[in-house]
C-alpha cells in the first residue's frame, strides 16, 4: 500500500506543471453572453442561469469569502454590494473576484487551495444583483490586504481574457495588471460610486 502511494506521488510530481490548461473560462456547463462595458469601473458581468458553475479561472488561494448576503438598499455598503462572493489569487499573481452569488462551498475559507475549474461557487442574484438580470459579476485586480473592496471588483477589463480562456487558450493577464497596479498603486482611493 505504501508502494503504490510513493508510486502516484512520484507520477504526481514529474507531471509538467502545464499538462493542464492554465485557464478556465469561470463559469463552466452554461451558456452565457457578456458585453464589453461596464458600469462605473472596469469589471465583466456575465449573464447566465442561476446555480450555474462558478470555477477557479486558474490555480491559486482563496482571498477573501463573503459566506452571507449582508447587503440592504437602506445602507449600500459597497462592501455587502457583491452579496456572496469569493477571490482567489492565482499562481500568476493576479486576484480573481466572482460575486452575486447563490451558494459557495464551505470549505472556500482564506488559505484554501484549489485548482484551476474548480467549483468555486454557484450563480445567483445576491447582493445588489437582487431583481436583476441572473449574472456573475467577474472582476481582475492584484492582491491588496483585506477589505479593499473597491479593487477587489475590478481594475483591469477581463473581455479579452474571457474571451481568450471560452477559445482555449491560455492567455495571462499578469502582466497588465503589474502594470496598472505600479501606475494606480495598491490601494488606489475609491473615486465615485
Ligand atoms: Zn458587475
Amino acid at each position: 500500500m505504501r508502494l503504490i502511494v510513493a508510486g502516484a506521488l512520484l507520477i504526481a510530481s514529474i507531471t509538467p506543471a502545464h499538462a493542464s490548461p492554465n485557464y478556465a473560462f469561470p463559469i463552466s456547463g452554461c451558456a452565457v453572453t457578456y458585453a464589453r462595458a461596464h458600469h462605473n469601473y472596469p469589471a465583466t458581468d456575465i449573464l447566465t442561469k442561476k446555480g450555474c458553475k462558478f470555477v477557479a479561472p486558474t490555480s491559486g488561494v482563496v482571498d477573501e469569502v463573503n459566506h452571507v448576503d449582508k447587503f440592504s438598499w437602506k445602507t449600500n455598503k459597497g462592501a455587502d454590494r457583491g452579496g456572496l462572493s469569493i477571490s482567489i489569487v492565482g499562481d500568476d499573481g493576479v486576484r480573481y473576484y466572482g460575486s452575486h452569488l447563490s451558494k459557495i462551498p464551505t470549505e472556500m475559507v482564506p488559505g484554501f487551495r484549489v485548482n484551476v475549474g474548480d467549483i468555486i461557487g454557484y450563480v445567483g442574484n445576491s447582493g445588489d444583483a437582487k431583481g436583476l438580470a441572473t449574472h456573475l459579476h467577474f472582476g481582475i485586480s492584484w492582491p491588496t490586504p483585506a477589505g479593499i473592496w473597491w479593487v477587489r471588483r475590478g481594475e483591469l477589463y477581463p473581455w479579452k481574457y474571457l474571451d481568450a480562456w471560452k477559445a482555449g487558450k491560455d492567455v495571462s493577464p499578469s502582466k497588465a495588471v503589474a502594470t496598472l497596479e505600479k501606475k494606480l498603486g495598491n490601494v488606489p482611493k475609491l473615486v465615485g460610486y
